[in-house]
């Protein structure tokens, strides 16, 4: 979990590589479908475009077909779900269908002003569709209003990793892999 800015796609990649798992991006499997033109992505760029969360069910039956599928046995990471109230208990479902438990929640942290400078220089690389002034500052009071508060139920139970998201990526990395190691005993 992070905010959009904190480097959790970059992360998330390199954990994959070190761990030998898939990561799991929902933002990804959108942006995917919104290229492809898929009946998901024409839903999915509603919402998106705009910052806006993508509706619960959506995303949800999504995660669901995914971690069903064979590569995810061995473990995963999930980059960017879950992300409010809803769908915490929606990955418990799911997660409890499957008869697994999370291992652990990596909170990644920064200020708004680095994150504001990371995005826009992410905007200038990468040129996401969704990285417009108002789209970013969507995503980010989103994030702070349903996303932040769900690490405290995390934390109570036990699962949250909570590690500095500024610095060299590889530095960060080892924050990550130092912090798992720790809460994976
Ligand atoms: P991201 O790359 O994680 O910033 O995701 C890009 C966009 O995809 C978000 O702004 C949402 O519109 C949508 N999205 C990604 N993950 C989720 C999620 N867990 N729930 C709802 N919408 C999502």
């Amino acid at each position: 979990m992070g905010p959009q800015g904190a480097g959790k796609g970059t992360q998330a990649a390199r954990l994959a590589e070190i761990f030998g798992i898939p990561a799991i991006s929902t933002g990804d499997i959108f942006r995917a479908n919104i290229k492809g033109g898929t009946d998901l992505g024409k839903l999915a760029q509603e919402y998106s475009a705009k910052g806006d969360l993508v509706p619960d069910e959506v995303t949800d039956s999504m995660v669901k077909d995914r971690l069903a599928e064979d590569d995810v046995r061995g473990g995963f990471l999930l980059d960017g779900y879950p992300r409010n109230a809803h769908q915490v208990e929606a990955l418990d479902e799911i997660l409890t269908g499957l008869g697994w438990e999370l291992d652990g929640v990596i909170e990644l942290t920064a200020q708004r002003a680095e994150l504001l400078e990371r995005i826009s220089k992410r905007a200038e690389v990468e040129g996401r569709e969704d990285d417009t002034p108002d789209a970013i500052a969507r995503r980010l009071d989103i994030y702070d209003a349903e996303t932040a508060p769900l690490t405290a139920a995390y934390a109570e139970r036990n699962l949250l990793v909570q590690v500095d998201g500024i610095g060299e990526i590889s530095e960060v990395t080892d924050r990550i892999v130092a912090g798992l190691a720790q809460q994976l005993g």
